[in-house]
């Protein structure tokens, strides 16, 4: 048994590379996971039946976070399997690089939607039930590149730079509340993306971290389980796990 046993979590893109690695480490902890997936529904039936092998309890729960009316369903979704809600990992994201000279409304609306109004959404849908836990958590999964920016990153830098804002203020308005709310901005994290840039461009950017290496899916999902469960007095922060690449 851990002090976490018994509580409940929605993370948003859940099934894969980050996401993947919070929803297993929760489960590990005897968090109920409801893991979100918008197209990858393989991916997340079969972390769910891993969960359920392992004696843990999960579901897997379709919705694109973008739209207000299925981030509700989630919560829904969630709440009707497992009876509460403590915990929300607002994981879901995409790129669409493109320097800005190139950079049309489309991909600018679209990452600006799943990245950040989808984090509006979500924590709408989740925020009365979230504020009734005995101890509720908000974790949103920002990255280094809305605090350093990135070269062909201007939408995406920009989601990420808001929901660092947003995580302080609501910070700020719930303080009160036994509701935390904090973001972690991973660094450069070995997963498919990263590892799909080509070898050469790999060992420029390794070159420029501190630490010489990539972070690991796992050192993100371990920063998650810190912040739930021994973050009552932290809030409003940002967890920089990037191994000193921005300090
Ligand atoms: P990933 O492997 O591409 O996974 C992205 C996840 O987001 C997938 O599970 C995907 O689900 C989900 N998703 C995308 N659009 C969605 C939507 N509209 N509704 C619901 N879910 C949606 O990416 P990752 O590298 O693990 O990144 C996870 C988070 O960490 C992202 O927010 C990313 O910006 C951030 N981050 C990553 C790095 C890095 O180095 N990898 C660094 C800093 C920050 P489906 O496949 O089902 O669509």
């Amino acid at each position: 048994m851990t002090e976490l046993q018994g509580k409940v979590a929605i993370v948003t893109g859940g099934s894969k590379g980050i996401g993947a690695a919070i929803t297993r480490e929760l489960a590990s902890q005897g968090v109920k996971v409801a893991v979100n997936y918008n197209s990858s529904k393989e991916s997340a039936e079969a972390i769910v039946n891993e969960i359920r092998e392992n004696g843990g309890s999960a579901i897997a729960v379709q919705a694109d976070v973008s739209y207000a009316d299925q981030a509700k369903h989630l919560v829904e979704e969630t709440k009707a399997a497992f009876g509460q809600l403590d915990i929300l990992v607002n994981n879901a994201g995409i790129t669409r690089d493109r320097s800005f000279k190139k950079l049309g409304e489309e991909d600018w609306k679209k990452v600006i939607d799943v990245n950040l109004h989808s984090v509006y959404n979500t924590t709408s849908a989740a925020l009365g039930d979230l504020v009734e836990a005995e101890a509720g958590r908000i974790i949103n999964i920002s990255s280094i590149i809305g605090q350093a920016g990135g070269f062909g990153q201007t939408n995406y830098a920009a989601a990420k730079a808001g929901m660092v804002g947003f995580t302080k203020s609501l910070a700020l308005e719930l303080a009160k509340t036994n509701v935390t709310v904090n973001a972690i901005c991973p660094g450069f994290i070995e997963t498919e993306m990263v590892m799909a840039i080509p070898e050469e461009v790999r060992a420029n950017i390794v070159a420029k971290i501190p630490k010489r290496r990539f972070g690991q899916v796992n050192e993100i999902a371990r920063g998650v389980v810190y912040l739930v469960k021994d973050g009552a007095y932290i809030t409003g922060q940002q967890l920089n796990i990037n191994g000193g690449l921005y300090m």
